[in-house]
């Protein structure tokens, strides 16, 4: 008899560890709270314009790729992507305009511009972050870092060969000289949720994800990834329940039993319990008490979460010239900026602003060759101390007149529809801990290892997949992370 899975969620994570649990003949229900896939992947349709509302790039395809082909199906009968061009365009403050490429000669010629001095340096960092990348991929990438056999790869001295002793920024400020060159490669920081000025400088492998690997967006919409995912593992025989949350799971000798649903009913049979869940939902609240111990939870609300965002939807009645797919305005003080998110925890007073224009790639998104306008501000997550109700009023407005500023005129006038996310609405959308939007921080040189691992060491079948969990949050890190599970099984 095949064996009876149950998987908490139908996020990515969820839905990649179900394709691949049926692949290899498991039974498997998922339990999804709300009424569709992709968890924060999801997309919505206002008044005629198209928003992802969650996320715009797609890094590191290959291990998307690499799903489909363990399940036996050719990802392009599913999905296809290009690379926008520019990948991205930076403004910066003084109103300089930087379009980044993943050519680099390119990029160097537009370096050469308006930061010569550091032309140079753009290749060399770049350099440096692929050989960051080759020396870190397999020991906390590729890797589930369970056992200590999964250490045998790492030695004291790797730490120094991978940076894991200054920070992103110090590093960064070494290599170059001008204040443009700097705030751009502090960026990539903000991908899994964390502040330059304090996450050890080994994320500086990020711009090599992006910047050599390449940068994508999915034709029809990044949502088309979600779908792709549900449709494969319903394909491989997965059984997905909507609208229903699991209330609490339950647990004896050491074993999880079943499930509680909200709707009242109780599911008996399993003998694997996955939960895309949060992580610290998971563990504090999904569990009944004494399932771990108190030690292990008071550690659970210790990690610190990434960051999350506020989002303003804007559907506009015409186009601006200078906008192109993905769009960054950044701050004049950056160091100021994540301060204000992750010290103060409060909307930054003069944010970086991102906007996914997705219309500049496929005018369908926006009717009458309008813009749909996905702005996405990097926030605090959630403390009492906010009163989200006046944020998100005073903020959209404050948001709006800041990008008129810069350059977007008229834009209030030209406003059709408008719709904000919230950190509050997306803890209470996806359950995650306190509105992170990419799981725990790596504002610490030691994230990697505080964060929990794909299978809870005290119950023989209760495994974790998403980015709350190892390796972390993004698309291919999540991905990943479900075959951090396929092979943690495979262990048994
Ligand atoms: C605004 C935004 C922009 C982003 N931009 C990018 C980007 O450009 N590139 C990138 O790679 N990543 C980006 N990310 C991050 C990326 O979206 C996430 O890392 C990833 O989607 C998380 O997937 P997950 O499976 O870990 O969890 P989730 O998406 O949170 O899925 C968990 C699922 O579990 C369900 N659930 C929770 N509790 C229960 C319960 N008790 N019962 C039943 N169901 C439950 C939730 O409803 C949800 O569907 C972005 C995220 C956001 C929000």
């Amino acid at each position: 008899m095949a064996e009876k899975a149950i998987v908490i969620g139908a996020g990515l994570g969820g839905l990649a560890v179900s394709a691949q649990l049926a692949a290899e003949g498991y039974q498997v229900d998922v339990y999804e709270k709300n009424s569709s896939p992709g968890g924060k992947m999801q997309q919505c349709r206002i008044g005629g314009y198209r928003f992802d509302t969650g996320p715009s790039l797609l890094t590191m395809p290959f291990i998307l790729e690499n799903l489909f082909t363990r399940c036996g199906r050719e990802i392009s009968r599913y999905l296809t992507w290009s690379e926008p061009s520019p990948l991205c365009r930076y403004v910066y403050h003084d109103g300089t305009v930087f379009d980044n490429f993943s050519d680099r000669k390119k990029t160097e010629r537009e370096i050469m511009r308006f930061a010569p001095e550091d032309a140079g340096a753009y290749s060399d960092f770049l350099d440096h972050s692929e050989k960051l990348y080759k020396r870190t991929s397999d020991a906390f990438l590729f890797n589930p870092l369970y056992d200590m056999s999964d250490l045998r790869s790492l030695s004291p001295t790797d730490f120094l060969k991978i940076d894991a002793f200054s920070t992103v920024s110090e590093r960064v400020d070494k290599a170059f000289q001008s204040r443009y060159l700097r705030q751009f490669f502090k960026r990539f920081t903000t991908y899994n949720g964390s502040s330059p000025f304090k996450a050890p400088a080994t994320l500086n492998v990020i711009p090599h994800v992006e910047l050599n690997q390449g940068g994508y967006y999915v034709h029809g919409g990044m949502y088309g990834i979600a779908d792709a995912l549900h449709q494969l593992a319903a394909e491989m025989g997965a059984a997905f329940h909507f609208n229903t949350a699991v209330e609490q799971i339950e647990v004896r000798d050491a074993s999880v039993t079943g499930v509680h649903l909200d709707d009242g009913r109780k599911v008996d049979s399993c003998d694997l319990l996955i939960a895309n869940s949060d992580a610290t939902d998971t563990i504090l609240n999904l569990l009944p008490d004494g399932a771990v111990s108190n030690r292990k939870k008071r550690k659970h609300r210790s990690i610190e979460p990434s960051c999350s965002g506020f989002v303003l939807m804007l559907g506009c009645s015409r186009r601006w010239e200078q906008l192109k797919h993905h769009n960054i305005f950044f701050s004049k003080n950056y160091r100021r900026e994540f301060d204000d998110i992750f010290e103060k925890r409060k909307m930054p007073s003069d944010p970086t602003i991102y906007i996914a224009n997705t219309s500049h790639t496929d005018p369908r998104d926006a009717p009458g060759g309008g813009s749909n306008l996905f702005i996405l501000v990097n926030a605090p997550y959630t403390d009492r101390s906010q009163d989200w109700d006046t944020i998100e009023k005073t903020y959209s407005s404050f948001v709006i007149d800041r990008l008129e500023e810069l350059g977007l005129d008229r834009l209030r006038e030209s406003i059709d529809t408008m719709q904000t996310i919230t950190p509050p609405e997306f803890e209470k959308r996806y359950g995650s801990n306190r509105g992170s939007i990419y799981g725990t921080s790596s504002n610490n040189r030691f994230s990697a290892f505080i964060r929990p691992r794909n299978k809870l060491r005290e119950l023989q079948n209760l495994y974790l997949v998403g980015g709350s969990t190892h390796p972390g949050g993004g698309i291919p890190l999540v991905l990943q992370s479900a075959s951090n599970v396929m092979e943690l099984l495979e262990r048994r």
